[in-house]
């Protein structure tokens, strides 16, 4: 196996009966925040927990920096960062204790002031952890994961419950992971977060990797465009215009080719004397490519 900071081939988790993981090939560079995504019960924290040494596969072959992390290796142990959803703290301890106590479990620690920055918590360095807000409580997490000066970080939901100015402040600190140089390996089911962050991305269904690429990438091998309005009370579409949703007075029509449907539409709406309300056109985001995926493998699993 290369020189990839993660090498995944063949992945298999079998809980007893249950195929949690069935075959998944991954393979993640230096430096790339990467996301892995995908509906409950896809099989992401199986996968990540077998990365991180923390659980048993029941096939395939792993590398972690180089190491089979199921032998449980001193030696990668100190060049992972893990951030769980939940991590308990000591509430009466300071921020800059709180994290002192971390650097001093790895023998290369990254200088506090320089994971206070990243983390943007310098001016709460002398706050007791029990008075930080939510917010400030998970940058503290990441803060501790970060303590030893890892060279892979595991960030599992590290937004989840945040307010938005909260989760453009953690957005920050993602990035600044980036400058440093980490590799990262991001859970979320926030779609626009992983649109955001992350230089690739894998959408996991029931055990298997569904599609990977950059989020670009992905969002550019959709082909429809959506174009959505509110149509007067009384008023229909011609049939000319195809399949199209309606919901609670919304009309969507998807289109391959938006020049030539906007046209019609428009010409349409003028000749009859309509105001197409609220008209929008749409390129599909990373959600509309999600919601796709997911429900074309979800009704697979129904016929
Ligand atoms: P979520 O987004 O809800 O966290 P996930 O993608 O992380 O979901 P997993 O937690 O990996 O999914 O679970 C994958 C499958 O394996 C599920 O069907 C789950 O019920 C099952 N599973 C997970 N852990 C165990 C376990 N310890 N014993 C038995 N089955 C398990």
């Amino acid at each position: 196996m290369g020189e990839a900071v993660i090498e995944v081939r063949g992945l298999q988790k079998r809980y007893g009966a249950i195929e949690a993981v069935r075959g998944v090939d991954l393979r993640i560079e230096h430096g790339e925040v990467f996301a892995l995504l995908g509906p409950n019960g896809a099989g992401k924290t199986t996968t990540v927990e077998i990365l991180e040494g923390h659980r048993a596969r029941s096939g395939g072959e792993v590398r972690v920096l180089g190491y089979d992390p199921e032998r449980n290796p001193v030696a990668l142990k100190q060049r992972l960062g893990i951030v769980l959803q939940r991590t308990g703290l000591e509430p009466y301890l300071t921020v800059a204790e709180t994290i002192d106590m971390f650097r001093g479990y790895y023998p290369q620690p990254l200088p506090l002031d320089d994971v206070l920055a990243v983390v943007g918590l310098e001016e709460q360095r002398d706050q007791r952890v029990r008075r930080l807000s939510g917010g400030q409580q998970r940058r503290l997490d990441v803060a501790v994961g970060l303590a030893g000066d890892p060279t892979l970080l595991f960030l599992d939901e590290p937004t989840t419950g945040f307010d938005p100015t909260a989760r453009r402040g953690a957005w920050a600190m993602i990035r600044n992971l980036r400058t440093l140089g980490k590799t990262v390996l991001l859970t979320t089911h926030y779609l626009d977060e992983a649109e955001v962050l992350a230089d690739r991305v894998a959408i996991m269904v029931r055990g298997e990797i569904v599609a990977e690429d950059t989020p670009t990438g992905l969002i550019a091998a959709e082909t429809e465009t959506s174009i959505r309005f509110r149509l007067p009370e009384g008023a229909t579409l011609p049939e000319e215009f195809g399949h199209h949703e309606t919901t609670a007075g919304r009309v969507e029509i998807r289109t391959p080719d938006p020049t030539r449907v906007l046209h019609a539409l428009t010409d349409w709406a003028i000749a009859a004397g309509i105001a197409l309300e609220d008209l929008t056109v749409h390129r599909s985001s990373l959600e509309d490519v999600f919601l796709r995926l997911t429900g074309e493998e979800e009704s697979k699993d129904a016929s």
